[in-house]
Protein backbone atom coordinates (compact mmCIF):
# COMPACT_ATOMS: atom_id res chain seq x y z
CA UNK A 1 0.00 0.00 0.00
CA UNK A 2 0.58 3.59 -0.66
CA UNK A 3 1.02 6.00 2.09
CA UNK A 4 0.66 9.51 1.75
CA UNK A 5 -0.40 10.58 5.54
CA UNK A 6 1.37 13.71 7.53
CA UNK A 7 4.08 12.73 9.24
CA UNK A 8 3.45 12.80 13.30
CA UNK A 9 6.57 15.61 13.51
CA UNK A 10 4.41 17.56 11.19
CA UNK A 11 1.08 17.72 12.85
CA UNK A 12 2.85 18.31 15.90
CA UNK A 13 3.63 21.48 14.78
CA UNK A 14 0.98 23.14 16.42
CA UNK A 15 2.27 22.32 19.23
CA UNK A 16 4.97 24.14 21.58
CA UNK A 17 8.47 22.50 21.44
CA UNK A 18 7.90 21.65 24.88
CA UNK A 19 4.97 19.70 24.73
CA UNK A 20 5.67 18.04 21.03
CA UNK A 21 7.92 15.11 23.19
CA UNK A 22 5.05 14.53 25.28
CA UNK A 23 2.42 14.71 23.04
CA UNK A 24 4.09 12.84 20.62
CA UNK A 25 5.13 9.90 23.26
CA UNK A 26 0.90 9.75 24.26
CA UNK A 27 -0.07 9.47 20.90
CA UNK A 28 2.68 6.60 20.01
CA UNK A 29 1.16 4.74 22.70
CA UNK A 30 -1.64 3.22 21.18
CA UNK A 31 -2.89 6.16 20.03
CA UNK A 32 -4.25 6.94 23.67
CA UNK A 33 -2.86 10.10 25.41
CA UNK A 34 -3.73 9.65 29.55
CA UNK A 35 -5.97 11.99 31.61
CA UNK A 36 -2.93 13.29 33.05
CA UNK A 37 -0.83 14.49 29.78
CA UNK A 38 -4.95 16.41 28.73
CA UNK A 39 -4.57 18.42 32.02
CA UNK A 40 -1.28 19.08 31.95
CA UNK A 41 -1.42 19.99 28.04
CA UNK A 42 -4.51 21.83 29.01
CA UNK A 43 -3.45 23.69 31.46
CA UNK A 44 0.06 24.83 30.08
CA UNK A 45 -1.49 25.76 26.76
CA UNK A 46 -5.20 27.26 28.66
CA UNK A 47 -7.46 25.90 26.65
CA UNK A 48 -10.21 23.19 27.29
CA UNK A 49 -10.20 19.34 26.57
CA UNK A 50 -12.20 20.06 22.90
CA UNK A 51 -9.89 22.38 21.70
CA UNK A 52 -7.28 19.99 22.62
CA UNK A 53 -8.78 16.99 20.96
CA UNK A 54 -9.47 19.00 17.70
CA UNK A 55 -5.64 20.24 17.67
CA UNK A 56 -5.05 16.73 18.03
CA UNK A 57 -7.14 15.43 14.82
CA UNK A 58 -4.21 15.92 12.32
CA UNK A 59 -2.02 13.75 14.92
CA UNK A 60 -5.13 11.24 14.50
CA UNK A 61 -4.81 12.30 10.63
CA UNK A 62 -0.88 10.30 10.81
CA UNK A 63 -2.13 6.98 11.13
CA UNK A 64 -4.29 6.86 8.16
CA UNK A 65 -3.25 5.03 5.56
CA UNK A 66 -5.03 5.83 2.44
CA UNK A 67 -4.12 4.35 -0.86
CA UNK A 68 -7.01 5.26 -2.63
CA UNK A 69 -8.60 8.39 -1.87
CA UNK A 70 -5.40 10.22 -0.76
CA UNK A 71 -7.29 11.46 2.18
CA UNK A 72 -6.32 10.74 5.22
CA UNK A 73 -8.47 11.47 8.16
CA UNK A 74 -8.24 11.70 11.80
CA UNK A 75 -10.35 11.43 14.81
CA UNK A 76 -10.38 12.16 18.59
CA UNK A 77 -12.74 10.83 21.01
CA UNK A 78 -12.98 11.38 24.69
CA UNK A 79 -13.60 8.33 27.13
CA UNK A 80 -16.39 9.03 30.33
CA UNK A 81 -14.05 7.34 32.76
CA UNK A 82 -12.64 10.32 34.75
CA UNK A 83 -10.07 10.39 36.90
CA UNK A 84 -10.28 12.50 40.38
CA UNK A 85 -9.38 16.34 38.61
CA UNK A 86 -12.17 15.32 35.76
CA UNK A 87 -9.93 14.60 33.24
CA UNK A 88 -10.43 11.82 30.82
CA UNK A 89 -8.38 10.05 28.06
CA UNK A 90 -8.37 10.46 24.50
CA UNK A 91 -8.72 7.92 21.66
CA UNK A 92 -7.01 8.47 18.38
CA UNK A 93 -8.83 7.30 15.15
CA UNK A 94 -8.06 7.31 11.18
CA UNK A 95 -9.15 6.10 8.16
CA UNK A 96 -8.02 2.74 6.10
CA UNK A 97 -8.59 1.79 2.60
CA UNK A 98 -8.13 -1.48 1.08
CA UNK A 99 -6.71 -1.41 -2.33
CA UNK A 100 -8.23 -3.93 -4.87
CA UNK A 101 -11.47 -4.23 -2.76
CA UNK A 102 -14.70 -2.17 -3.40
CA UNK A 103 -14.97 0.99 -1.28
CA UNK A 104 -17.50 -0.13 1.25
CA UNK A 105 -14.60 -2.02 3.04
CA UNK A 106 -12.89 1.21 3.90
CA UNK A 107 -12.75 2.20 8.12
CA UNK A 108 -13.54 5.38 8.41
CA UNK A 109 -11.78 8.05 11.23
CA UNK A 110 -14.80 7.99 13.53
CA UNK A 111 -14.97 3.84 13.22
CA UNK A 112 -11.23 3.89 14.33
CA UNK A 113 -11.57 6.04 17.42
CA UNK A 114 -14.56 4.54 19.16
CA UNK A 115 -12.81 0.85 17.89
CA UNK A 116 -9.93 2.23 19.88
CA UNK A 117 -11.86 3.29 23.14
CA UNK A 118 -14.13 0.36 22.76
CA UNK A 119 -10.87 -1.97 22.86
CA UNK A 120 -9.65 0.31 25.53
CA UNK A 121 -13.20 -0.98 27.85
CA UNK A 122 -14.16 2.27 27.78
CA UNK A 123 -18.11 2.42 28.92
CA UNK A 124 -18.78 5.34 26.71
CA UNK A 125 -17.95 8.37 24.95
CA UNK A 126 -18.46 12.25 25.52
CA UNK A 127 -17.45 13.82 22.85
CA UNK A 128 -15.60 13.45 19.12
CA UNK A 129 -13.50 15.47 17.60
CA UNK A 130 -13.34 15.65 13.89
CA UNK A 131 -11.92 17.45 10.93
CA UNK A 132 -15.65 18.56 9.61
CA UNK A 133 -19.02 16.83 10.19
CA UNK A 134 -18.81 12.99 9.78
CA UNK A 135 -20.36 11.67 6.62
CA UNK A 136 -24.10 9.91 6.58
CA UNK A 137 -22.24 6.16 7.34
CA UNK A 138 -20.75 7.52 10.68
CA UNK A 139 -23.72 9.31 11.78
CA UNK A 140 -26.02 6.20 11.98
CA UNK A 141 -22.11 4.27 13.09
CA UNK A 142 -22.58 6.93 15.86
CA UNK A 143 -25.79 7.05 16.97
CA UNK A 144 -26.11 3.35 17.75
CA UNK A 145 -23.47 4.08 20.89
CA UNK A 146 -26.41 5.76 23.09
CA UNK A 147 -29.54 6.42 21.46
CA UNK A 148 -30.52 8.06 24.74
CA UNK A 149 -27.88 10.10 25.31
CA UNK A 150 -26.64 11.97 22.26
CA UNK A 151 -22.67 12.27 21.68
CA UNK A 152 -21.42 15.53 21.44
CA UNK A 153 -19.32 16.28 18.40
CA UNK A 154 -16.90 19.00 17.87
CA UNK A 155 -15.22 20.70 14.55
CA UNK A 156 -13.19 23.58 13.73
CA UNK A 157 -15.07 26.66 12.69
CA UNK A 158 -13.74 28.33 9.85
CA UNK A 159 -11.75 31.09 10.10
CA UNK A 160 -12.04 31.83 13.93
CA UNK A 161 -9.76 30.00 16.19
CA UNK A 162 -12.70 27.90 17.94
CA UNK A 163 -14.69 25.02 17.18
CA UNK A 164 -18.34 24.35 16.06
CA UNK A 165 -20.67 22.45 18.28
CA UNK A 166 -23.05 20.04 17.54
CA UNK A 167 -24.68 16.65 18.76
CA UNK A 168 -25.94 12.88 17.06
CA UNK A 169 -28.67 13.56 17.68
CA UNK A 170 -28.82 17.39 15.44
CA UNK A 171 -26.52 15.09 12.82
CA UNK A 172 -28.94 12.55 12.51
CA UNK A 173 -33.05 13.92 12.86
CA UNK A 174 -35.44 11.66 12.57
CA UNK A 175 -33.28 8.88 12.87
CA UNK A 176 -34.06 5.13 12.30
CA UNK A 177 -32.33 3.51 15.53
CA UNK A 178 -31.74 0.43 17.76
CA UNK A 179 -35.05 1.45 19.51
CA UNK A 180 -37.14 0.81 16.50
CA UNK A 181 -36.18 -2.81 16.75
CA UNK A 182 -36.83 -2.87 20.29
CA UNK A 183 -33.36 -2.48 21.63
CA UNK A 184 -31.82 0.41 24.01
CA UNK A 185 -28.72 0.92 21.67
CA UNK A 186 -26.00 1.46 23.55
CA UNK A 187 -22.78 -0.51 21.85
CA UNK A 188 -20.04 0.24 24.68
CA UNK A 189 -22.08 -0.46 27.60
CA UNK A 190 -21.25 -4.40 26.28
CA UNK A 191 -17.48 -3.05 28.11
CA UNK A 192 -19.70 -3.79 31.44
CA UNK A 193 -21.20 -7.01 30.81
CA UNK A 194 -19.85 -8.66 28.16
CA UNK A 195 -21.61 -11.62 26.26
CA UNK A 196 -21.66 -15.24 28.50
CA UNK A 197 -19.68 -17.13 25.81
CA UNK A 198 -17.30 -19.53 27.28
CA UNK A 199 -13.83 -17.33 28.89
CA UNK A 200 -11.98 -20.43 29.03
CA UNK A 201 -11.42 -23.70 27.37
CA UNK A 202 -8.45 -25.78 28.85
CA UNK A 203 -5.95 -26.97 26.57
CA UNK A 204 -6.97 -24.18 23.63
CA UNK A 205 -4.85 -22.41 21.82
CA UNK A 206 -4.09 -18.53 22.99
CA UNK A 207 -4.66 -17.17 19.88
CA UNK A 208 -7.80 -18.42 19.79
CA UNK A 209 -8.43 -17.35 23.31
CA UNK A 210 -7.96 -13.74 22.24
CA UNK A 211 -10.43 -13.73 19.74
CA UNK A 212 -13.00 -15.22 21.78
CA UNK A 213 -12.40 -12.60 24.71
CA UNK A 214 -12.80 -10.28 21.48
CA UNK A 215 -16.07 -12.14 20.90
CA UNK A 216 -16.99 -12.06 24.16
CA UNK A 217 -17.29 -8.19 24.09
CA UNK A 218 -18.94 -7.93 20.81
CA UNK A 219 -22.31 -5.99 20.32
CA UNK A 220 -25.00 -7.55 17.81
CA UNK A 221 -28.06 -7.23 19.61
CA UNK A 222 -29.63 -7.85 16.17
CA UNK A 223 -28.39 -11.39 15.13
CA UNK A 224 -26.16 -12.67 18.24
CA UNK A 225 -23.23 -12.77 15.87
CA UNK A 226 -20.92 -12.75 18.87
CA UNK A 227 -17.39 -12.46 16.66
CA UNK A 228 -13.84 -11.83 17.44
CA UNK A 229 -10.95 -12.11 15.37
CA UNK A 230 -7.26 -11.69 16.40
CA UNK A 231 -4.21 -10.87 14.60
CA UNK A 232 -0.37 -12.51 15.48
CA UNK A 233 2.56 -11.39 13.96
CA UNK A 234 5.75 -13.15 13.23
CA UNK A 235 7.27 -11.50 16.30
CA UNK A 236 4.16 -13.01 18.54
CA UNK A 237 1.97 -9.96 18.78
CA UNK A 238 -1.06 -10.14 19.15
CA UNK A 239 -3.84 -7.63 18.17
CA UNK A 240 -7.95 -8.17 18.41
CA UNK A 241 -11.03 -6.52 17.78
CA UNK A 242 -14.76 -6.88 18.48
CA UNK A 243 -17.71 -6.61 15.51
CA UNK A 244 -20.19 -4.54 16.48
CA UNK A 245 -23.46 -4.23 14.62
CA UNK A 246 -25.70 -1.57 12.96
CA UNK A 247 -29.73 -1.13 13.46
CA UNK A 248 -29.64 -0.15 9.67
CA UNK A 249 -26.89 -2.74 9.32
CA UNK A 250 -24.36 -1.42 6.98
CA UNK A 251 -22.16 0.84 9.47
CA UNK A 252 -21.56 -1.54 11.37
CA UNK A 253 -17.70 -2.91 11.99
CA UNK A 254 -16.39 -5.93 11.28
CA UNK A 255 -13.86 -7.66 14.11
CA UNK A 256 -10.87 -8.02 11.39
CA UNK A 257 -11.60 -4.13 10.60
CA UNK A 258 -11.29 -3.38 14.42
CA UNK A 259 -8.48 -5.71 14.68
CA UNK A 260 -6.65 -4.23 12.32
CA UNK A 261 -7.28 -0.59 13.16
CA UNK A 262 -5.91 -1.57 16.98
CA UNK A 263 -3.04 -3.16 15.52
CA UNK A 264 -2.30 -0.09 13.32
CA UNK A 265 -2.26 2.59 16.49
CA UNK A 266 -0.45 0.14 18.81
CA UNK A 267 2.40 -0.32 15.75
CA UNK A 268 2.36 4.12 14.75
CA UNK A 269 1.75 5.59 12.01
CA UNK A 270 3.21 4.12 8.63
CA UNK A 271 3.71 0.94 10.02
CA UNK A 272 0.83 -0.67 8.63
CA UNK A 273 1.56 -1.45 5.31
CA UNK A 274 5.10 -3.12 6.40
CA UNK A 275 3.49 -4.86 8.95
CA UNK A 276 1.30 -6.66 7.00
CA UNK A 277 3.90 -8.71 5.29
CA UNK A 278 4.99 -10.13 8.90
CA UNK A 279 1.13 -11.33 9.35
CA UNK A 280 1.10 -14.75 10.61
CA UNK A 281 -2.31 -15.91 11.87
CA UNK A 282 -5.48 -14.58 11.57
CA UNK A 283 -8.40 -16.04 13.87
CA UNK A 284 -12.20 -15.38 13.81
CA UNK A 285 -14.10 -16.81 16.38
CA UNK A 286 -17.91 -16.82 16.11
CA UNK A 287 -21.57 -17.60 17.51
CA UNK A 288 -23.51 -19.05 14.54
CA UNK A 289 -26.81 -17.07 13.39
CA UNK A 290 -28.29 -15.97 10.82
CA UNK A 291 -25.43 -14.22 9.05
CA UNK A 292 -21.72 -14.84 9.82
CA UNK A 293 -18.31 -13.00 9.41
CA UNK A 294 -16.39 -15.76 7.81
CA UNK A 295 -16.51 -14.54 4.00
CA UNK A 296 -16.42 -10.60 4.69
CA UNK A 297 -13.02 -11.60 6.77
CA UNK A 298 -11.23 -13.89 4.38
CA UNK A 299 -12.06 -11.65 1.27
CA UNK A 300 -10.78 -8.91 3.14
CA UNK A 301 -7.87 -10.70 4.59
CA UNK A 302 -6.73 -11.79 0.77
CA UNK A 303 -6.37 -8.40 -0.10
CA UNK A 304 -3.28 -7.88 2.07
CA UNK A 305 -2.24 -11.15 3.03
CA UNK A 306 -3.05 -13.48 0.38
CA UNK A 307 -0.82 -16.22 1.97
CA UNK A 308 -2.46 -16.19 5.06
CA UNK A 309 -5.23 -18.54 5.80
CA UNK A 310 -8.06 -17.27 7.73
CA UNK A 311 -8.88 -19.29 10.93
CA UNK A 312 -12.56 -20.11 11.48
CA UNK A 313 -14.01 -21.11 15.05
CA UNK A 314 -17.71 -21.14 15.38
CA UNK A 315 -19.14 -21.52 18.38
CA UNK A 316 -22.75 -23.30 18.65
CA UNK A 317 -25.57 -20.35 19.23
CA UNK A 318 -26.63 -22.01 22.45
CA UNK A 319 -23.37 -20.69 23.70
CA UNK A 320 -24.31 -17.16 23.79
ZN1 LIG B 1 -17.54 8.54 7.89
Amino acid sequence: MQENSPTTETALQDFPGRLRATIGRAAGNGGIISAAVVRHTCEALEIDVEQLMLRLVPVAAAYGVAPVSRYPVGAVARGTREDSHGYAQLYLGANMEFPGRALCYSLHAEQAAVANAWNSREPGLSSLAVSAPPCGLCRQFLHELSESRPLRVVFPDGARRDYCETDTAALLPGAFGPTDLGHKGNMMAVNDAPATLPSAIDGADPLFLDALEAARFSYAPYTGNRAGCALQLEDGSVFSGSYAENAAHNPGLSPLHAALSNMRMALGPGALPAAFTKLARCVLVESTADISQRQLLATLLSSFAADVALEYHPLRADNN
